[in-house]
């Protein structure tokens, strides 16, 4: 197949510089929005074999694979003004690098993962460090021991003496099924209703007894005095930021990015044999069967005239007295040193654009309507967060879309083997579009 590859970079290379000398098909800048219609500036006469709509983790790991290991033509559209999706950071105008969708911390067990998003990035390391605003303290969160004996006023020394301490608040609950129970069964009802009763339904709109289980398992307990908010294997931050990072993986001949394009406003004009669909899946469908709850934020961006605004990157305020959720402070995370710094504050809403599928089983089953619609749909590979509607971290995201490329990498082989076997020909001297 080395051929094809050869082959299609070489189609890509003249594309690149025939566009040099024809404006109006010039490849719009990476990173930056194109003046007027995003669409004008892609030579949509020329046929691509991939239309990506959404450049976020999911598009871009997915166009990065069909264009390096496939030599595929893909064209990528966004309708925002930038790639990167919600992972999207950039200075702000007193030069911090911030994030525009709220804090994005990296983290994952996958040796795969890490290893892969490493060939477009150096990594700074980095712990995430979460407090807790709660009853006039700064605790940590996940609960651990040093939280309780805060909290409470206790000296517990070891895992052994906590964890016999939690046994006597926890509730046992038989069959645990809602995000109540969940913490009730761990912690008991007035940690829960310190720490998650009030920041979840500030969050989701919903008390936890409404949400699936899933939604605060993902918050530990800890009976020892690990304060970091993830356990996992990796944890890091792009040296430079996650837009430098995707800018490093659409760096690519064969990826043309169109930016400020909606896929219900061009997708008549684009040409392609395949696409990959990384949007929300009810919008795909028109809203057929009713809309699909997803949660929106509002940010609430503000540069400070002091060097430091808080202890840790993220403070927690569980309390529904106070109207937003968290505020974050990014030069924790990135490590940058200034005289100013910017933070983040974070207020939940059910319009605006949408950021979490909402676990519950009812949107499960509405989701799963929709599901059974996207397998009858021939020609498009729904991927990512919103479109396979689960509440998914980058990393999972990843490597979701490393597996949707491993499937379409191996229906492309099976095709090719019967393509050439039916010919009856070498099939090296196939060329063969996925
Ligand atoms: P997205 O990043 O949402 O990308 C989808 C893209 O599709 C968007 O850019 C959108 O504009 C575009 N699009 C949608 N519809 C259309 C259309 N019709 N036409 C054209 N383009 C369209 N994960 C972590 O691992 N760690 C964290 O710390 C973390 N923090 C988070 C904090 C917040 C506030 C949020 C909301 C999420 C956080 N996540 C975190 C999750 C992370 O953002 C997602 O896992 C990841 O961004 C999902 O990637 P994606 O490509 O599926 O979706
Ligand atoms: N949660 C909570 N209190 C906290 C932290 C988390 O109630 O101090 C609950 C809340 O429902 C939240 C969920 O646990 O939505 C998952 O938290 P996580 O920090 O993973 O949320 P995300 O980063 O995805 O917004």
């Amino acid at each position: 197949m080395s051929w094809d590859i050869t082959q299609a970079r070489m189609a890509g290379l003249i594309d690149e510089v025939m566009d040099g000398a024809d404006p109006a098909t010039e490849r719009p800048a990476i990173g930056s929005a194109p003046a007027g219609s995003a669409i004008s500036h892609i030579a949509t006469s020329r046929k691509y074999d991939y239309l990506v709509v959404g450049c976020g983790f999911a598009g871009s790991v997915i166009a990065e694979r069909l264009a390096s290991q496939h030599g595929a033509r893909v064209l990528m559209i966004d309708k925002r003004d930038h790639i990167a999706g919600n992972a999207f950071d950039e200075k702000d105008a007193a030069g911090i690098l911030m994030h525009r969708y709220g804090p994005h911390i990296f983290h994952t067990n996958s040796d795969e993962v890490f290893a892969y998003l490493s060939q477009f990035t150096k990594w700074r390391s980095y712990e995430h460090r979460v407090l807790a605003s709660v009853r006039d303290q700064l605790v940590p969160i996940p609960i651990n021991r040093t939280t309780l004996n805060r909290l409470f006023d206790l000296d517990l020394r070891t895992d052994a003496e906590a964890a016999a301490y939690l046994a006597t608040r926890a509730e046992t609950v038989e069959e645990i099924q809602t995000s109540e129970d969940v913490v009730i069964n761990a912690v008991g009802r007035e940690l829960y209703e310190l720490f998650f009763r009030g920041y979840t339904r500030k969050q989701w709109g919903l008390d936890p007894s409404q949400l699936d289980k899933q939604v605060t398992s993902r918050i530990p307990t800890r009976t020892n005095t690990d304060d970091r908010y993830f356990a996992d294997k990796h944890q890091a931050m792009p040296l430079d930021g996650y837009t430098a990072m995707f800018k490093a993986m659409l760096d690519h001949p064969n990826i043309d990015i169109a930016l400020g394009a909606d896929y219900r406003e061009v997708r008549d004009e684009i040409e392609a044999t395949h696409i990959i669909y990384t949007g929300p899946i009810d919008e795909y469908f028109d809203w057929r069967f009713g809309k699909l709850p997803y949660r929106s934020l509002r940010f609430e961006h503000k540069t400070l005239d002091q060097e430091n605004y808080q202890p840790v990157a993220v403070v927690n305020y569980p309390s529904e007295d106070v109207p937003y959720t968290r505020i974050s402070e990014y030069k924790h995370m990135t490590g940058q040193v200034a005289p100013k710094t910017s933070i983040t504050l974070e207020y939940s809403s059910a319009e605006g654009d949408p950021y979490y599928p909402i676990p519950r089983p009812e949107n499960q089953a509405l989701f799963k309507r929709y599901e059974a619609l996207a397998d009858a749909t021939p020609g498009v590979t729904f991927v990512g967060r919103l479109a396979t509607y689960r509440y998914f971290n980058m990393d999972q995201i990843v490597g979701q879309a490393l597996a949707t490329f491993r499937r379409i990498d191996a229906a492309r082989k099976a095709k090719m083997v019967g393509t050439a076997s039916n010919a009856g020909v070498a099939s090296d001297k196939l060329r063969i579009v996925a």
